[in-house]
């Protein structure tokens, strides 16, 4: 039985290398028949942030990553909340230290950064393990009854890990393959803090193991921990889950990580959604990117699929995803290949869908149209955009005539024999009964031909009269669109205002 968690911290905005690993374990489990589960891990108070929580099912709710199990949803292992489970965590501290696994320790924080001090002193790095852990001041060095003194005396203590002295630890990660490190490079770590609460590691792999967690999925800042959850398995004679660590996030330059500085300072977001606190942050969703395009550029950085395929939907994902194809070095991350994305979603979302958005763009300009409208209109010009909110440039002119017209244009296409002709399209326009975009083609082309004139000479300082510049769609689909009234009324202004 596959049970998956994704097991976030919340200590702010969820960062998209977050969401990608939520994205990796709901396809594993979806594609095996299992479970994923959120789970929250705040028992770090003191990194505690305010609407982080909310944030992160927020931002799967909108990606379409559905919990199983977890803080809203329940299930058989909750409370779901590592800071509603903290009473558990107390007994597994215990029954380490009665195995002899764990130790009492009584050093404060200034004894051990004075040593981290005098060590540095001499070019060394303080490590608290095997080598000195019997001169420090804990339940290894001190008496028994000394010990029992100090607790009863209410000295704050903290428990540690007897990390053994020179053993070899052998690990499998599902894309890294075997792992091994030596005992000796590692330290002690804290498990159970001097406040009662238990840090990362303790919590983590005790929850695991309730949870029963079939595969931990997770980033790859999290393989360092990985001796020591393998050694927490051990102690505890538990059964070990699979690990698969993933590949970090990289800057589009490839050196580093992807941080929030690199969005800021060349313009893309790095978070699912809009941040609203402290130091607000810009989100894809806010950004105009449709869920579909940042899940489907998310899943394949990192993982490839082996094919040519780009486009995938999120039920394909689950049937092609696999562990086995996700890299072990970092993911550059790409922002122009975002935007292809978002592109080749909005030309395969619903005319309806687009055209319903389209509608409130075009009223927040001030401007009411109809549905049929509206679909004509994004039906024309939406292959030209990458966003809903792009529609508007290049859709303005329907709307707004030519307040002026683009200088560089009229000295390249406004000829001196320009206002003749356009003087006599305008009576061949008026002259028609209707107005259709293929009839008026035709007739103004008819026109041109008969008396020989240059196709591009008349198109070109038409559009310059109709939209005031070198752009937009078919011409005969714009006048159209506008109406003969509106269409005669541009030539004349534009014919006053640059004759
Ligand atoms: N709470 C850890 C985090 O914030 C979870 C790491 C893990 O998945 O084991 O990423």
């Amino acid at each position: 039985m596959v049970r998956v968690r994704f097991a976030p911290s919340p200590t702010g905005p969820l960062h998209m290398g977050g969401v990608r690993t939520a994205l990796y374990n709901y396809l594993f489990a979806r594609q095996k028949n299992g479970t994923f589960i959120l789970r929250i891990e705040d028992t770090d108070r003191s990194r505690f942030v305010e609407g982080a929580e909310e944030y992160i099912m927020e931002s799967l709710d909108w990606c379409g990553i559905k919990v199983d199990e977890g803080v809203r949803e329940g299930g058989k292992s909750g409370p779901y909340r590592q800071s509603e489970r903290k009473e558990l965590y107390g007994k597994y501290a215990e029954e380490l230290l009665k195995k002899g696994s764990a130790y009492i320790a009584f050093d404060t924080p200034d004894e051990l950064e004075e040593l981290r001090r005098s060590y540095e002193k001499k070019g060394n790095t303080f490590m608290y393990n095997a080598r000195i852990r019997d001169r420090l001041n804990n339940s290894l060095s001190l008496q028994k009854h000394e010990v029992q003194k100090m607790i009863g005396e209410g000295v704050p203590y903290v428990i540690r890990f007897k990390m053994p002295h020179n053993e070899d630890i052998e690990m499998d990660d599902m894309i890294r393959g075997h792992i091994m490190v030596n005992s000796s490079t590692l330290d002690d770590k804290i498990l159970f803090k001097s406040d009662g609460m238990p840090t990362y590691h303790l919590a983590n792999v005790v929850d695991d193991h309730l949870m029963e967690i079939s595969h931990v999925i997770r980033g790859v800042e999290w393989l360092p921990s990985l001796p020591l959850h393998y050694m927490l398995y051990h102690a505890f004679g538990w059964d070990k889950p699979s690990f698969a660590h993933l590949p970090l996030l990289l800057k589009p330059t490839g050196n580093g990580k992807l941080s929030k500085r690199d969005g800021d300072k060349l313009g893309f977001p790095v978070f699912p959604l809009y941040w609203p606190h402290g130091d607000k942050a810009r989100g894809y969703r806010e950004d105009g990117y449709l869920p579909g395009a940042f899940v489907n550029m998310l899943a394949l950085l990192g993982w490839n699929p082996g094919t040519e395929k780009e486009i995938f939907s999120m039920d394909e994902l689950i049937k092609e995803f696999s562990i086995e194809r996700v890299g072990k070095s970092g993911a550059r991350f790409d922002a122009g290949k975002a935007k292809w994305f978002n592109h080749q979603y909005m030309q395969l979302q619903n005319l309806d869908d687009v055209s319903t958005e389209y509608i409130h763009l075009v009223k927040g300009k001030g401007y009411d149209i109809s549905m049929d409208k509206s679909r004509r209109l994004v039906d024309m010009v939406r292959e030209r955009v990458s966003f809903v909110h792009e529609l508007w440039e290049q859709t303005d002119f329907f709307f707004e005539a030519p307040s002026s017209y683009d200088e560089k244009a009229v000295k390249k296409r406004w000829k001196e024999n320009s206002p003749a002709l356009m003087e006599e399209l305008r009576s061949v326009l008026e002259g028609l009964d209707s107005f259709g975009s293929e009839e008026t083609e035709k007739e103004v082309k008819e026109w041109i031909n008969k008396n020989e004139y240059g196709m591009g000479a008349v198109m070109n300082a038409f559009r310059l009269l109709i939209v005031g510049e070198m752009r937009g769609p078919h011409l005969f689909d714009i006048i159209t669109f506008i109406g003969k009234e509106e269409t005669l009324r541009r030539i004349d202004r534009g014919l006053e205002m640059l004759t």
